[in-house]
């Protein structure tokens, strides 16, 4: 098990027509802490394999320098660095048993039998695979084999950190959940780094306690899900996490106000030093706006459809040009048009989609 730390790490794999460097992920450093278990979590294409790959040791970074425990590891192989990696597909020797299979990555690193079946009845307890120990992989289904590929990954006591690109992704949608469940209590018995990097966020929030989200080669946040939740620093955080994600409306800001769509909304923050020039936006998840009937004293929007997601309901509305997503209180008819109601506290301030503070006012939040 290992610390590991990012120092001013970035890739880049080429450069473009005229010489210069591509780069497929940004300057970053940062800390991932022994035994946390972390998501990577963004959109296709934004650097998470390029990330992994580099700290596992498959790539080697063009710049910075990735340290387990405050040593570099730049010339260490990725068996020298002791990771253990799971991958979309499975990894698995069809000619041997399910057995045979988890006792391989041991039996490499020169275990003893009693150590080794040890840990392998443990880890296929953990993953259902007792009654399939003794059966040759290539009878099984892909479920089962990607199984066998996280136990392959989990039965080592002593890697560094294990890393997880995108393994459920051929699993049956049924399993996912009861999978991704068996990974967090794995997690909590084996005491690992674990790093898990995803598209998806369900799949992220579910399973880390600290979720790092990347958007276009960059690291834009790192938090809890709540944190992520509540306080989006960047507007694809806001918008990538929540269903639906947050909305994000031009605005001109000045101290407590925010003007959206011709209409004036109160802020709980001060907002006087915005940078000049600027793309200024304000940003308000749907559960806190709602939905009321028409008043002199709400902003107007018409509505396009409301979504019944059974234990909530959603508008979606037009704020003059803006395409607004509102929770919708139970009792409230929703006709062509409704007033909207906007919680000023919820409400965040964004200049080129980064979030600016604001000054607290005394009695707000
Ligand atoms: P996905 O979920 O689709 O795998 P990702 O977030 O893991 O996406 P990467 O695979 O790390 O993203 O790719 C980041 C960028 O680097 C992309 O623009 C990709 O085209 C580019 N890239 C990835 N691997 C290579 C490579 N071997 N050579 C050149 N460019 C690459």
């Amino acid at each position: 098990m290992a610390r590991i730390d990012l120092v001013d790490l970035a890739h880049t794999y080429g450069t473009d027509a005229s010489g210069t460097p591509v780069f497929a992920l940004n300057p970053i450093s940062m800390t991932w802490r022994q035994g946390g278990a972390y998501a990577l979590l963004g959109p296709s294409g934004c650097g998470k394999t390029t990330l992994l790959n580099i700290i596992s040791g498959i790539v080697r970074q063009s710049h910075g320098k990735v340290l387990f425990d405050g040593k570099d590891v730049g010339a260490l192989t990725t068996q020298q660095r002791n990771i253990a990696q799971v991958f979309q597909f499975p990894v698995i020797y069809d000619t041997m048993t399910v057995g045979e299979n988890l006792a391989f990555p041991l039996k490499n690193r020169g275990l003893g039998r009693t150590e080794i079946d040890r840990r392998v009845g443990e880890i296929a307890e953990l993953l259902d695979l007792t009654p399939d120990l003794r059966r040759r992989a290539n009878r099984l289904s892909a479920d089962a084999k990607q199984k066998i590929s996280l136990g392959r990954g989990l039965v080592r006591a002593d890697v560094a950190a294990i890393l997880f690109d995108e393994p459920l992704t051929v699993i049956d949608p049924a399993l996912k959940w009861e999978l991704r469940s068996k990974l967090k209590v794995l997690h909590r018995a084996l005491d690992l780094t674990m790093i898990y990097v995803t598209h998806d966020q369900t799949e992220a929030l579910t399973f880390a306690d600290t979720v790092v989200v990347m958007y276009d080669g960059a690291v834009v946040q790192i938090g809890t899900p709540e944190e992520l939740f509540a306080r989006p620093s960047h507007t694809f955080v806001g918008y990538f996490i929540g269903s639906p994600g947050m909305n994000i409306l031009p605005a001109r800001v000045e101290g407590r106000r925010a003007e959206v769509a011709g209409r004036t909304l109160a802020l709980a923050r001060s907002y006087t030093t915005l940078p000049a020039k600027a793309r200024i936006e304000v940003g308000i998840r749907p559960e806190f706006v709602s939905v009321a009937p028409p008043a002199p004293d709400l902003a107007t929007a018409k509505v396009d459809r409301v979504d019944d997601l059974g234990r909530s309901r959603f508008a979606h509305v037009r704020l003059g040009e803006q395409r607004v997503a509102a929770r919708v209180p139970r009792g409230v008819p929703v006709g062509d048009e409704v007033g909207l109601q906007f919680d000023p506290a919820q409400i965040h301030v964004y200049a080129d989609s980064h979030l600016i503070e604001g000054q607290r006012v005394e009695g707000e939040v």
